[in-house]
């Protein structure tokens, strides 16, 4: 790394202590910007990098519910406006007890990448509470919801700043933060937040677009070296919203995914993952994946968290689908060794920095987490879009444009690692496409 950004990015560490994710995503920018600052000194003169590591607004709030059994809780909620030099402040909420100001910083940086890529209108950020969804009732989940909008509300707007789901938030938190939305501004401003339902604003392809996403831009990588997703086993982590439908993309396509795993384990089918099983369980029964291997039979086997993860089976495509540095170095020499040809991060940075060192140099073809699960971002850009017209599309018109969009994203990344010298690293690739946008714009926009 270049000594100006070796101290800039000490500077950043500096001012924010602790946050370990947040230095990893920022490590991970500076690494691939040396061509580019050395390119374009005007960038680093108008204090672009500095500027681009600051979040714009940070917003940090307390959320107290109260309980089925009337206990009172108290949880913290997050909102990090980060860049609004391409548009409105987009990005998810995390619920999820491990969050903390540093998860959503981490996520939020990568989010201004990310959004740029897509070529849609659409600034950065991340929000979320540490909130435990587990166990929780229905009940409880929309009082929690509905506490964290009364503060939320006054933060966000068409305009302004569209949260969405992550992890924790599906389709029924986006409809009850929704509806306390509407229910104090008096307002069906249905551009305020993605990921809503079909009936109420939503857009046909966004459950499925993250997933769907990170197999299309997978199988655009395959194709730079005359394969396709068509024969190849793959290794699944994760079976939320973004897995599930990765293990379908990848089935249609013609591949055998083999694995599935939450917090208690994985699954590993021989014959390849059933989506609909799969999906009963986790989506409609909100079970745990055991239960898979109970109601499939002796063709699975359930491994328990702790006696191994997905990454000790043999296959040929990987792809993260779970939460971040999930699949570390030890995980990728063995992945490299059982022939590994490409991996898309279809969570937000699921490999540890090491683990992505070694896949490059072993040669395995490596989509980043703000190129290949780009997809979600970019379908809720298309809901914006439906919605700031009153309109509703068709599935194959969405599919259609979600395909268009994740082709031209690896392309994209493809021909700028091409441009600065770095052949095939679709790292380097996607940070330097997706910076240059943003900095641009920041510099036309005036300190
Ligand atoms: N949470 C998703 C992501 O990591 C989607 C965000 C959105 O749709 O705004 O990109």
């Amino acid at each position: 790394m270049d000594a100006r950004l070796a101290r800039l990015r000490e500077e950043v560490f500096r001012r924010n202590p602790g946050e370990s994710e947040f230095h990893q995503a920022v490590t991970e920018v500076f690494e691939s910007l040396d061509p580019v600052v050395n390119k374009y000194p005007e960038y680093a003169e108008a204090g672009i990098l500095s500027r681009m590591c600051e979040p714009e607004r940070q917003i940090i709030f307390r959320v107290p519910w109260m309980d089925d059994q009337g206990q009172v809780h108290i949880n913290r909620g997050f909102r990090v406006e980060f860049n609004s030099a391409l548009g409105p402040y987009k990005g998810g909420l995390r619920f999820h007890p491990s969050v903390y100001l540093g998860t959503i910083k981490f996520l939020g940086f990568e989010q201004i990448f990310k959004n740029s890529l897509t070529g849609m209108p659409i600034g950065g950020a991340k929000g979320g509470s540490d909130f435990d969804p587990a166990g929780r009732s229905q009940n409880e989940v929309m009082r929690f919801c509905q506490s964290f909008m009364t503060e939320l509300y006054r933060h966000i707007g068409e305009y302004t700043d569209v949260p969405a789901g992550d992890i924790g938030v599906g389709g029924r938190e986006i409809g009850y933060l929704f509806g306390q939305y509407k229910r104090i501004t008096n307002r069906y401003e249905s551009g305020v937040l993605t990921g809503k339902g079909v009936s109420w604003g939503g857009s046909l392809v966004r459950p499925e677009a993250t997933g769907y996403g990170a197999v299309i831009f997978t199988e655009q990588m395959l194709k730079t070296r005359g394969l396709s997703m068509d024969g190849q086993t793959v290794v699944v982590s994760g079976s939320g919203n973004v897995a599930i439908n990765a293990i379908d993309k990848a089935q249609e396509l013609g591949a055998k995914v083999v694995t599935a795993s939450d917090s208690s384990g994985y699954v590993y089918d021989e014959a390849g993952i059933d989506v609909e099983t799969l999906r009963q369980i986790k989506e409609v029964e909100r079970g745990r994946i055991s239960e898979y291997a109970v109601r499939r039979g002796s063709s699975v086997k359930f491994v328990p968290a702790g006696d191994g993860k997905v990454w000790d089976v043999d296959a040929t495509v990987a792809l993260p689908c779970a939460t971040q540095n999930e699949l570390n170095r030890d995980d990728a020499k063995h992945l490299i060794n059982s022939g590994l040809v490409a991996l898309a991060e279809g969570a937000n940075m699921p490999c540890t920095a090491d683990a992505i060192a070694a896949f490059q140099q072993a040669g395995v073809l490596f989509g980043p987490g703000k190129a290949a699960n780009a997809g979600g971002v970019a379908t809720s850009a298309l809901e914006m879009q439906q919605n700031a017209s009153r309109d509703a599309w068709s599935f194959e018109h969405t599919a259609e444009r979600l395909h268009e969009i994740m082709t031209d994203i690896h392309d994209r990344c493809y021909e700028t690692a091409d441009e600065f010298g770095m052949p095939g690293n679709y790292v380097a690739g996607a940070n330097i496409a997706g910076f240059v946008k943003v900095a641009d714009a920041m510099m036309a926009l005036g300190v």
